[in-house]
């Protein structure tokens, strides 16, 4: 498991040095709308600890930690209408899973169709 970099840019945001669009925020989790959407609502869900990807999360997250992220999913998706409709969720992981920011985060895509699961190009 890669270390954590506290200088990646959700631990910039956690700690306020940078500015995001907020649509939730909890003890243990923020959620904040995708500076290049690909979807008329996308959105990131992150956990405020630091952990660098999904696996990390569910290794080491606290039971706390691990169902506030799930219920805020929830309470996001809810809140910006995407449950009858539908939705995907999406957590790039590490070089082969194209992720970009070391930073767990969960992406939320929806407000139309979102194409197929996984590119083929
Ligand atoms: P990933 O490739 O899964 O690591 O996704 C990283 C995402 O973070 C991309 O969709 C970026 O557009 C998004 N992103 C990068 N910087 C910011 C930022 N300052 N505020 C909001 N989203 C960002």
């Amino acid at each position: 498991m890669p270390i954590y970099d506290n200088q990646n840019i959700f631990a910039k945001i956690l700690r306020g040095e940078i500015p995001n669009n907020t649509v939730y925020e909890d003890d243990y989790v923020l959620a904040f709308r995708d500076i290049a959407p690909q979807a008329p609502v996308h959105i990131l869900v992150i956990p405020k600890g630091a952990y660098v990807s999904i696996d990390d999360f569910g290794a080491k997250g606290s039971p706390d930690e691990v169902s506030a992220f799930y219920k805020a999913i929830a309470t996001i998706t809810a809140q910006e209408g995407l449950t009858d409709a539908g939705f995907r969720c999406i957590a790039n992981t590490g070089d082969h899973g194209g992720q970009e920011v070391p930073h767990f985060h969960m992406h939320i895509l929806g407000g139309e169709p979102v194409g197929p699961m996984v590119s083929k190009s």
